[in-house]
């Protein structure tokens, strides 16, 4: 049945609006989402009220995993356009929707497949590792993908006697040259741009102002891997630190609520503090930088999920012969260990 409230959807520069959240924007997501035998599934970093409507909120590894297994017919993936590719590459047979096609990530789009190519011309017999937040098409060109979890674990399995190319996350790839001890790591200069918000300086300020608070680090995003690389450098107090994924994350803030809630300091994109709020009522949470948050997942909007189930736009497509070869180096991380449940 065509839908009324979707014909108010307005795209402009601000991306989809005309439509807000609402009991009858809900109520018009959820008939849409059954006519269309679609499962919603929405990224930590996402708006609250798209995390509010969506089946399944998590990381994006954990989220390609159920729209793997799911029944559904239609995936809708309220988050960036790499995340979709991802279950799109995990899940061929199924139609992969995102609300809005233009959400992409900065630290995707800081290598092309082209420039991997040159690079790995350049150091012939090289493995490539990348961080999962890479487009299809790199993935197709890597060896094997880690995630900020099980990046160290990843690059110690690989044979010593070929160096590697690690891109795209320039902290991330310092953190594992340093943890490893290999002097033979290349490095992509890669970042997100939301990380550059967390800069040193301030994450070493705010911890110094709150010594009492605890520190969440989330290790998934682009964002959270200066502040990963900063407590291994000891710029902060690693006692005070922890490294969760964010399912280890809601489970800590969980147990924190009932022990001991302390104040906690949140170093990833702010829209992880809408769960941990809801977990763990009596804990003050506060971001590390509050402008630490990720424009391109906001560009998930109610008026565009509506405009996505309603015209079964935008579709997420990757070559078959992309999606296998990216696939093999996904499944070479998950063969080395659990990727965690980060990002
Ligand atoms: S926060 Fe950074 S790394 Fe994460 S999706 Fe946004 S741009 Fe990409």
């Amino acid at each position: 049945m065509p839908s009324a409230l979707a014909e108010r959807v307005v795209d402009g520069p601000e991306g989809y609006t005309g439509v807000a959240a609402g009991p009858e924007w809900a109520a018009e997501i959820r008939r849409l989402a059954r006519e269309r035998d679609a499962v919603i599934l929405a990224h930590n970093y996402q708006l609250p009220e798209i995390q509010d409507i969506a089946d399944h909120t998590g990381d994006s590894l954990g989220l390609s995993r159920i729209a793997a297994e799911t029944d559904a017919a239609t995936i809708v993936f309220c988050g960036v356009h790499f995340m979709a590719e991802t279950a799109k590459i995990l899940s061929p047979d199924k139609t992969v929707l995102i609300p809005d096609a233009r959400a992409g990530c900065s630290l995707a789009d800081s290598i092309t497949a082209g420039q991997l190519r040159e690079w790995k011309a350049e150091h012939p017999g090289a493995t490539v590792v990348s961080y999962v937040n890479t487009t299809a098409e790199v993935k197709a060109e890597t060896d094997v993908c880690c995630t900020s979890s099980n990046a160290v674990e990843v690059v110690a399995a690989q044979p010593a006697d070929r160096p590697i190319l690690f891109c795209p996350d320039q902290f991330l790839g310092a953190h594992v040259r340093r943890e490893t001890g290999r002097e033979d790591i290349l490095v992509w200069a890669g970042e997100c741009h939301v990380h550059a918000g967390i800069s040193g300086a301030e994450l070493a300020r705010r911890a110094e102002a709150h010594p009492e608070a605890d520190l969440y680090i989330h290790p998934e995003c682009g964002c959270a891997n200066s502040a990963i690389y900063l407590a291994g450098e000891g710029t902060i107090d690693p006692g005070r630190v922890h490294m969760l994924s964010t399912g280890a994350m809601l489970e800590a803030a969980r147990r924190a609520q009932r022990e001991d809630p302390a104040p906690v300091l949140v170093a990833t994109e702010t829209g992880m503090l809408h769960q941990l709020r809801q977990v763990a009522p009596d804990i003050d949470f506060a971001p590390v930088n509050d402008r630490a948050s990720c424009s391109y997942m906001k560009t998930i909007t109610p008026a565009a999920l509506l405009r996505c189930l309603a015209g079964g736009v935008d579709e997420v497509t990757v070559a078959p012969e992309v999606a296998e070869r990216a696939r093999a180096s996904v499944r070479a991380m998950i063969a080395i260990g659990e990727p965690g449940g980060g990002e």
